[in-house]
């Protein structure tokens, strides 16, 4: 049987890349370092082999954000791609940066002694749709500029009736 294959990058484009082989495993941090990678609540991911892993568009900058662990992200537009510790052959690829982020469930939690006093309460939150929120007009507006969710040839793509 064929192995699967994944793809997934940065928010931009500018980094691409593509795992092949089974996604190892997925967890979510709440270390106060990783609220800071992420500026988020902590992070979401997943583990995956370096032998399984190519970049295939660009590569990531990294930040040693201590002596043994250095995290990747893009210098264009600054989304965290990455953890890998020092020696460890698996990166711990930020889930949200899948083309399919579905593949990777988390299944177990980590660093809970920095976990937000808010974060159990995300799950009940008042919830709305982005079409309950913004007008047709509005919708209309919002043209992404972020790179699809999927590989391109070219990036970003040339416009036929540009000069
Ligand atoms: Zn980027
Ligand atoms: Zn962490």
């Amino acid at each position: 049987m064929a192995e699967p294959v994944l793809s997934g990058g940065c928010q931009c484009g500018a980094v691409r890349y593509r795992i092949e082989g089974t996604l190892g495993h997925a967890g979510i941090c709440h270390c106060r370092m990783c609220q800071k990678a992420f500026g988020n609540w902590g992070a979401a991911l997943v583990s995956v082999p370096k032998a399984q892993f190519t970049w295939t568009r660009g590569k990531p900058s990294e930040f040693r954000s201590s002596a043994i662990v250095a995290r990747g992200f893009c210098a264009g537009c600054g989304t965290p791609l990455y953890m890998n510790e020092d020696g460890d052959p698996n990166y711990d690829i930020a889930i949200g940066t899948l083309d399919d982020p579905e593949q990777a469930v988390p299944t177990s939690q980590v660093g809970i002694e920095s976990e937000l006093s808010w974060f159990k309460a995300l799950a009940n939150l008042p919830s709305h749709s982005t079409e309950d929120d913004r007008t047709a007009e509005d919708l209309r507006k919002l043209k992404s500029l972020q790179h699809p969710d999927h590989d391109t040839e070219m990036w970003p793509p040339i416009s036929k009736s540009s000069p």
